[in-house]
């Protein structure tokens, strides 16, 4: 029960009310495959509390994707990990603190997490440190990225907290500008010493980051990934954009119609600059931060990104024009 989970259903009106069965997915499997999809993330909510995610991996490789999955990790057990291994499973697990780990999620067992990685190390597995950050963990953020690595981890994934689903009942934790730089240069500063590369997995506003040629093991986008580079299929199968969107666009099995979506085409085309962009020089580099946070926090997916409602003065006084 992580306080800062963005998962859109407890702030949707498309809340999933069933989970389609292993049958359902390995048809959506399919589907994708024979039109053109290459990789396969299974996240949730928490996949690896179906039963079936083994027989789940399995089909996925037997339809030649490429797989990762994005787990909690307190429910991975030797079947989960024996599908993984044999599968070529990318491991991406969360690790939101170490002093602060239960104050983050609920639970008291930092200790299985980070023994995980280092299962995984000696197993074979490629893991990845996946490490959303909050007001409450930041003053440990050397530490929570040491430790995985330390464990094992391969690669680091940081995700700053973005208000949606459960989050914007705890908006109080999200970083302020000067703490979200904080943020990239502790794990530059990290990664460099130990040699391993990673990315911030939700794109930030380009003006906000005070020097952004800075960073060479840590990747920084700006640029809204959702529709262009990968889509999301929630637990009932309809489309969304990306895991952040409280929106279903349709049904897996109307993807061939998805060209005619209002919504998608937005996506599609970026048609959704918020105002204060409009004339700005890095408009073609840079989205505005993240499009769905801004839908979820502010109603529209062209408004300003949740960052900004700190700082609302922040674009006058540092105007990237
Ligand atoms: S003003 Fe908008 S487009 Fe320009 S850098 Fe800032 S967030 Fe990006
Ligand atoms: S909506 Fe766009 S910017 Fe936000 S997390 Fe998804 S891909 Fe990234």
């Amino acid at each position: 029960m992580c306080f800062f989970c963005s998962c859109p259903w407890e702030y949707s009106v498309d809340r999933p009310s069933r989970e389609l069965p292993a049958e359902g997915w390995e048809q959506i499997m399919e589907y994708y495959r024979y039109r053109g999809v290459k990789h396969i993330a299974f996240t949730g909510g928490e996949a690896t509390l179906r039963e079936d995610l083994p027989r789940l991996i399995r089909y996925a490789r037997k339809m030649h994707y490429t797989t990762s999955l994005i787990t909690n990790g307190r429910a991975v057990n030797s079947d989960v990990l024996k599908a993984i291994k044999e599968n070529n499973v990318l491991l991406s697990i969360s690790v939101p603190g170490i002093e602060t780990f239960s104050e983050h999620t609920g639970v008291d067992n930092v200790e299985n997490v980070l023994s995980l990685f280092k299962i995984c190390r000696e197993m074979g597995i490629s893991t990845v440190a996946n490490i959303a950050v909050t007001k409450k963990n930041l003053p440990e953020l050397y530490e929570n990225i040491a430790y995985p690595l330390l464990n094992g981890a391969d690669y680091v994934l940081l995700n700053r907290f973005l208000p949606g689903g459960r989050g914007m009942k705890n908006t109080e934790y999200l970083l302020s500008i000067d703490e979200t730089n904080k943020m990239l240069d502790i794990a530059e500063e990290v990664m460099e010493k130990a040699g391993v590369n990673g990315h911030i997995g939700t794109e930030l506003p380009y003006c906000i980051v005070k020097h952004p040629d800075k960073y060479e093991k840590l990747s920084v986008g700006y640029k809204c990934g959702a529709a262009k580079n990968f889509f999301v299929t929630d637990p009932e199968g309809y489309i969304k954009v990306c895991n952040h969107s409280p929106h279903r666009v349709c049904r897996w099995d109307e993807a061939d119609s998805l060209d005619l979506n209002d919504y998608w085409h937005r996506f599609i085309t970026s048609d959704y600059i918020p105002q204060m962009c409009k004339e700005c020089k890095h408009s073609d580099t840079c989205d505005g931060g993240c499009r769905e946070a801004a839908h979820v926090f502010n109603g529209s997916i062209d408004g300003p990104d949740p960052c900004f409602e700190l700082e609302p003065n922040f674009i006058e006084i540092k105007s990237p024009l």
